[in-house]
């Protein structure tokens, strides 16, 4: 059994999740998905920033297109740190495709002009 909470709205529910994949304390669907998920497969969204090559001291911020794999974290992030990209920028742009082959988009989340 294993207990977490959920973090999918405020309310912050207690859920347990025994070894077959049953869900009780949660108040509404969303947590059984959620406890679910959590106890095989975490995800998590990712958010960071990147350097702006052709401006000194600037830096861009950038996000995951999907959430990833919980364990992956440290490489995402190690692979993040290192991307650099050019002014201007736009929303939405990609920086990074099918970064360590996750399936995962970096893009950009802030225009520079
Ligand atoms: S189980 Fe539903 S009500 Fe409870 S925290 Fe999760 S999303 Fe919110």
């Amino acid at each position: 059994m294993k207990e977490l909470i959920c973090i999918v709205c405020p309310r912050g529910c207690v859920l347990k999740v025994d070894k077959q994949g049953n869900v009780t304390g949660n108040l509404c669907p969303r947590g059984i998905k959620y406890g679910i998920q959590e106890t095989t497969n975490p995800l998590r969204n990712i958010t960071s920033s990147i350097k702006v090559s052709n401006r000194p001291h600037t830096l861009v911020s950038v996000k995951a297109s999907a959430p990833i794999p919980k364990d992956k974290i440290f490489d995402v992030m190690t692979a993040i740190n290192a991307l650099t990209i050019e002014a201007p920028t736009e929303i939405g742009q990609v920086v990074k495709h099918d970064l360590l082959g996750l399936g995962v988009n970096i893009i950009i989340t802030k225009k520079i002009v």
